[in-house]
């Protein structure tokens, strides 16, 4: 109840303007947004994205431009995906590029969506391909209301044949029937336990039972039949033990290390990202870039209260 009423806050600050302005203006601010950024430019995302792979992990890059309400900042987001993304070609990276629906459209005009988001998995797939390289457009899942919109563009474009994949959440009860469907056609999925809130009609509301969701959705991602049917789990959280389950899983199920991955975000439990790679796991690190963190920063405070504790240090130091 207490972690659902900071979390609640802390998605309110993200959107405040107000308190935008003071954090990204401030010294203390700029401090904490180092820990989660992976560069204010394209160019400085990509360095970072080869850096990290010279550390045998790769990244999901992602540009900081939540909450638009103007037609010229979805543009400028778009501008700076699709240049992110064409950066990539050249570059030695292995780098997906994470994308909400609402920054390139979704929140202005639906029907931008659609194109922008076309336009940015075009650039991808123009990449060259190399062994053990994966160029998908992700498209990260936003809250309860755009699940449907985002799984059909999600659908639509891979029926075109553009390298796509989906963020499915295992706080929703709605997610075992749209897994189950993308395992059968054998689609790129990451599972993540969830930012939002939702009610309990349509959503699992404790720790405890998004946790055993998140393990039964893991279940059947990590299955031999999915292995057959060609999917692609990507296992995204911090929690160490759910990652030894997940492994013990694709053991078990023959699925071999590069068949699946595992994904986390800069800035948080480091040394875990280490060891999961050191054991031979391809481990993937979403790595945001940009000047706008503000929202970011709040809603990873918002999943870790123990992440204010950061917060008030960077103000204080
Ligand atoms: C790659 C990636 C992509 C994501 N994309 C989406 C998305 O599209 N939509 C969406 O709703 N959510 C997304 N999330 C967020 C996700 O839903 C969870 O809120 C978040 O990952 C926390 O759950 P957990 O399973 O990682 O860790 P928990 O079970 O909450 O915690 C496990 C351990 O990790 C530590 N930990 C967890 N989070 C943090 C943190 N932020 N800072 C410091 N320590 C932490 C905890 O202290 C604990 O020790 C994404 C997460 C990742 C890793």
């Amino acid at each position: 109840m207490l972690r659902r009423l900071w979390q609640r806050g802390m998605i309110g600050l993200a959107c405040s303007p107000a308190a935008r302005r003071l954090m990204q203006g401030s010294r203390a601010g700029r401090a904490l947004s180092k820990r989660y950024n992976g560069g204010e430019t394209a160019a400085e995302a990509v360095a970072s994205a080869e850096h990290l792979l010279s550390q045998g992990l790769r990244a999901s890059l992602f540009y900081l431009g939540e909450y638009v309400n103007t037609r010229q900042l979805v543009d400028l987001n778009v501008r700076e995906i699709t240049g992110v993304a064409a950066a990539l070609a050249p570059s030695a990276a292995d780098a997906h590029v994470s994308v909400d629906p609402t920054q390139i459209g979704h929140g202005v005009d639906a029907n931008l969506t659609w194109p922008h988001a076309r336009a940015v998995a075009e650039c991808l797939a123009a990449i060259p391909a190399r062994p053990g390289r994966l160029s998908l457009m992700m498209i990260d899942m936003e809250d309860h209301g755009l699940v449907d919109p985002t799984i059909a563009l999600h659908d639509g474009l891979r029926a075109e044949g553009l390298p796509v994949g989906l963020t499915v959440q295992a706080y929703l009860r709605r997610t075992e029937e749209d897994l189950a469907r993308q395992i059968r056609a054998g689609a790129a999925v990451r599972l993540v336990k969830g930012a939002f809130i939702a009610g309990p009609d349509v959503s699992f509301t404790t720790q405890s039972a998004i946790k055993a969701n998140y393990r039964k959705l893991m279940a059947m991602m990590l299955s031999a039949e999915a292995r057959q049917a060609g999917f692609y789990p990507i296992i995204a959280t911090h929690d160490d033990r759910m990652q030894d389950e997940a492994v013990a899983l694709a053991r078990k199920n023959v699925w071999q290390p590069h068949e699946y991955e595992f994904e986390m975000l800069k800035g948080v439990r480091g040394d875990v990202a280490a060891r999961l790679a050191a054991r031979g796991e391809r481990v993937r690190l979403y790595l945001p870039f940009g000047v706008d963190w503000f929202p970011y920063a709040m809603r990873r405070i918002g999943e870790n209260p123990r992440n204010a504790m950061l917060l008030a240090r960077s103000m204080v130091s």
